[in-house]
């Protein structure tokens, strides 16, 4: 068996556990946003409806600001009030209500969930969070643990992006973030600190802590209802001088838990010198030409013309302007390689020099960093589309901003 972690590392006074418990706890009672799915999932008798309320606020906060999450998440609700609702729904209407809030797979991932749910275990969510990672798909460690803790009550812990940065600090975790070693650790801390009453509370008030006084740059540790029990912070205020034997002894032989020797300590940076993250990975460049086709509707008013995307890989079945993934070499041509391929799908000549060159636009997705050309081309009668290729329709730009389009495809337009 691996040998355990250096005391300073973990919480081994079970006083010292049961006053952090007690001291983060009472902050959050005074000091808790208002969230609607916490607000949910406080009241609501029903558990599969809380079980259901707090899943698609966790999917829907997964690399997204709570304050543009509680809109989508209301009119959710409001849609599909149940798991049974949601199940029914379509993909495309899935798709339209996700518009805008990036990474689309999760919005499709959930109502394929809820479909499973439905018919597969007769309605009811899974109780506990092995259940819920064994048997949803799309939910993995963290929501699982999120949806057991919150809407049943498990006392189960939870580690996600801001628990990690509150865990480290508190325990002067200072090896790469992200690694195994530091990851298992962190994972076995939470699940020891959860508080076995108020298993939900806990986790959402260590997630909360992080999100609103433990912030990654600025941290308001004079704030703070746990910092007596931050290492971090006795580390930074006492410095090297001062008898801490447990933060300072650590580090000096091969602890997998502290900084590299090679990036020591900062006291420029204070507690932020935890955690420490491994280098981002750069996202992929890539170059889309996208042409912008227009023409007047029958009141006058200009309508595009916009294509559904495969059914599968990035921004699944979402509508976007006629496009074309570019090789990083071909800049030059792009013009006529657009127009062939434009010429191709409508089955009537389009010459290069007719497609005017609107500008560039940028977005940045998960792993690519995108570069979208954007031509127009107006047109003036009707064209037949090629029944073989992919599902197209006309939109008004009131239509455009209702259909399941990426915000991406929004900035183009604009
Ligand atoms: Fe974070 Fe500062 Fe509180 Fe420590 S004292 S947990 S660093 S906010």
């Amino acid at each position: 068996a691996p040998a355990p972690p250096p005391a300073r590392h973990h919480f081994s006074d079970p006083a010292e556990v049961e006053a952090l418990r007690g001291n983060l706890l009472a902050w959050y009672d005074r000091c808790k946003r208002d969230l609607p799915w916490r607000a949910l999932a406080a009241t609501e008798p029903d558990a599969n409806r809380r079980g259901y309320a707090v899943w698609v606020s966790e999917i829907m906060l997964q690399q997204t600001q709570v304050a543009t999450v509680i809109d989508y998440y209301n009119r959710w609700m409001q849609k599909w009030p149940t798991l049974q609702a949601l199940a029914q729904a379509s993909l495309e209407e899935v798709n339209e209500l996700w518009a805008g809030l990036g990474y689309y797979s999760r919005g499709k991932r959930l109502q394929e969930a809820a479909r499973k749910v439905v018919s597969e275990l007769a309605g009811h969510m899974p109780r506990t969070a092995e259940d819920l990672q064994k048997l949803l798909p799309g939910v993995g460690r963290y929501t699982a643990g999120a949806i057991a803790s919150i809407s049943y009550g498990q006392a189960t812990g939870v580690v996600d992006g801001n628990v990690i940065r509150v865990l480290c600090r508190l325990r002067c975790i200072g090896a790469n973030s992200s690694s195994p070693a530091v990851i298992d650790q962190l994972w076995d801390m939470a699940n020891a600190l959860v508080d076995r009453s108020r298993p939900g509370d806990f986790n959402q008030a260590l997630m909360e802590l992080g999100a609103t006084v433990c912030v990654p740059k600025a941290p308001l540790c004079g704030e703070c209802p746990v910092k007596q029990h931050c290492q971090a912070q006795r580390r930074k205020l006492f410095g090297k001088s001062i008898a801490v034997p447990d933060v300072e002894d650590c580090g000096v032989g091969d602890c997998p838990l502290c900084p590299p020797a090679t990036e020591p300590w900062d006291s420029s940076l204070g507690v932020t010198n935890f955690p420490r993250k491994a280098a981002k990975k750069q996202p992929r460049a890539m170059r889309t030409a996208t042409c912008v086709l227009e023409r007047r509707g029958s009141c006058g008013a200009p309508e595009y013309l916009i294509v559904q995307r495969p059914s599968s890989g990035l921004l699944a079945g979402l509508w976007e302007f006629p496009s074309l993934p570019l090789a990083q070499d071909m800049q030059k041509k792009e013009r006529e390689v657009l127009a062939d391929h434009l010429q191709a799908w409508m089955g009537q000549p389009v010459s290069a020099s007719g497609l005017r060159f609107i500008g560039e636009v940028t977005h940045i997705f998960s792993h690519i960093h995108q570069t979208y050309v954007v031509y127009s081309l107006p047109l003036d009668g009707d064209m037949t589309l090629d029944p073989a290729s992919s599902p197209s329709r006309w939109v008004t730009e009131e239509e455009f901003h209702a259909s399941a389009v990426s915000t991406a495809m929004k900035k183009v337009l604009k």
